[in-house]
């Protein structure tokens, strides 16, 4: 069986977007702060568990999921792993970013447009028979019913909490899914 394609996001997912981290989540002294550059050189403040990104490089290390940024950073997506002390994983092949306009979907008039940019990608991790893990903050709003039709089994998909990133109980989600994929 192949291994799973695991496409990270980043803020909402890795990056806890607030000042504030949620003690109740990951407890004082397991947060990290750092910042990364993004278009324009502007420099974004990131706040991170230490559990997760001990989790991320552990996949990694043990090869159970290949890891591929999918996020709005897009080729900036390195500049958080190397803050972050994260391995070089590769930007998700993603023409359809360029073609996105956020504005769309802010718009009543043109709603019905309404396509989220990032799906392409994960269907095609599926199309080419690897299991997808897929952990957005977004998926929550963006992903409808009938765009995972037919994954089942195939994709897991994790959206954590904007304000806090993955979870302690997601991490366990996603190791369950992943040791189950190895013995498919
Ligand atoms: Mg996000």
């Amino acid at each position: 069986m192949a291994v799973p394609v695991w496409l990270l996001d980043i803020d909402g997912v890795i990056n806890a977007v607030t000042d504030d981290p949620d003690l109740r989540v990951w407890p004082r002294g397991q947060w990290v702060r750092a910042s990364a550059a993004s278009a324009h050189g502007i420099e974004w403040p990131l706040l991170a568990a230490r559990p997760v990104l001990d989790f991320l490089r552990r996949v990694h290390d043990e090869g159970r999921a290949e890891i591929r940024w999918h996020s709005t950073w897009q080729s900036y997506a390195v500049n958080v792993g190397v803050a972050l002390g994260l391995p070089d994983w590769p930007v998700a092949e993603c023409p359809e970013f360029a073609e996105s306009d956020d504005t769309e979907i802010a718009s009543p008039l043109i709603v019905v447009r309404h396509h989220w940019w990032k799906l392409p990608t994960a269907q095609r991790v599926i199309d080419g028979g690897r299991p997808l893990l897929w952990t957005d903050d977004d998926a929550r709003h963006q992903l409808r019913a009938q765009d995972r039709a037919g994954w089942d089994a195939w994709a897991l998909v994790v959206a954590p909490p904007v304000e806090s990133g993955l979870t302690p109980r997601q991490l366990r989600r996603i190791d369950t899914w992943l040791t189950e994929r190895e013995s498919w």
